[in-house]
């Protein structure tokens, strides 16, 4: 096979070449891959860029911000879960902020008491838009998984009938979503960087 990319002949084999262009392929993956359980998978076409791109600003600290998210909507942010998992159990899975269970991404944002003074602002701000759909009933009533699905891709809720498809409120969610995550980020390098440095002195 051979693509013609402006002057350029480029000879190469068509499995590759369909297997990328092929966006049915790409769908069908994410599904299977455990990483990417949090990301929406049904609207993904090329060239179309995924809600989490599409609703940052254009300056330097929101770009930072969409950076965050997008580690996390493709499970590529490393909490102590994932290290342990890629050690072979050499490294311990246990948060190193508060010491009292795993910390998975689940943890870190709704639970770790370290990252509590991070946490309640930006969090309150994300459940008062998912209340004013869902009231607070249906805030409780939704399970860990629903609650970690709505905060790394809200578009998988509105696929599963609990939102509306309002392109108004997917922005609305994916922007303060995007601020939690990134504060929680922030606080949390804080923390681990002060520990390591009292590690240090000892
Ligand atoms: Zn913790």
């Amino acid at each position: 096979m051979t693509l013609d990319i402006g002057w350029i002949h480029v000879a190469t084999s068509p499995t590759k070449i369909q297997r990328i262009c092929d966006v049915r392929h790409l769908s069908q993956s994410v599904p299977q891959k455990q990483t990417l359980r949090n990301c929406e998978s049904e609207r993904l076409t090329i060239g179309r860029c995924h809600t989490v791109w599409e609703t940052v600003a254009s300056n330097v600290k929101d770009v930072r911000r969409g950076f965050t998210k997008a580690r996390i909507l493709t499970g590529t942010y490393m909490v102590q879960a994932l290290k342990s998992k890629y050690s072979m159990g050499k490294q311990s899975a246990t948060c190193r902020l508060c010491n009292t269970e795993d910390e998975d991404l689940y943890h870190m944002m709704f639970k770790c008491a370290a990252l509590q003074s991070a946490r309640n602002p930006s969090l309150g701000k994300f459940i008062q838009v998912v209340t004013s759909h869902l009231g607070t009933d249906g805030w409780i009533r939704l399970s860990k998984d629903d609650k970690m699905k709505l905060l790394v891709d809200c578009q998988l809720l509105v696929n599963s009938g609990y939102l509306p498809d309002d392109p108004g409120l997917i922005h609305r969610l994916e922007t303060k979503s995007r601020y939690l995550c990134y504060n929680l980020h922030c606080k949390r390098i804080v923390l681990l960087n002060n520990s390591y440095i009292k590690m240090k002195c000892v």
